[in-house]
């Protein structure tokens, strides 16, 4: 670790991201919510009601329902990244974007690269239980 780097930053009042970086996570969000809403209508294709027994075929009722719960977890959990997505988007252009909002350090570019709606530095996410 660079101490030098690292008061510069605190000097500048700000994280290290700069306005080359910042447009190239908001490229990275507004793909990444693209994806997502084709994603969704996958999903939703795939959690349409479950027909009667004899029209399933080979899936027994059971699995179908197992099968279709699973759908609708996935559902669940990708509707809750857009929104994380969304609220990345409104904040990519502000000052604090790329911080982390418990130590307020800045989260490495390599993972708002992976995971633009991170508000978390790894440090802060692994010392926490969730
Ligand atoms: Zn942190």
């Amino acid at each position: 670790m660079d101490v030098g780097a690292v008061a510069e930053d605190v000097t500048l009042n700000r994280s290290s991201m700069n306005k080359h970086e910042q447009a190239e996570i908001k490229e990275a969000i507004k793909k990444e919510i693209c994806q997502i809403l084709e994603d969704i209508v996958g999903l939703k294709e795939n959690s349409r009601p479950i027909p009667p027994d004899n029209a399933i075929g080979r899936l027994t009722r059971m699995e179908a329902i197992n099968e279709k719960s699973i759908v609708e977890a996935n559902l669940r959990k990708t509707k809750l990244r857009l929104e994380r997505l969304n609220a990345a988007l409104d904040r990519v252009d502000t000052e604090s974007f790329g911080e982390c909002v418990i130590c307020e350090g800045p989260i490495p570019m390599n993972r708002l690269r992976v995971l633009p709606e991170s508000t978390v530095c790894v440090d802060c996410l692994n010392n926490s239980d969730d």
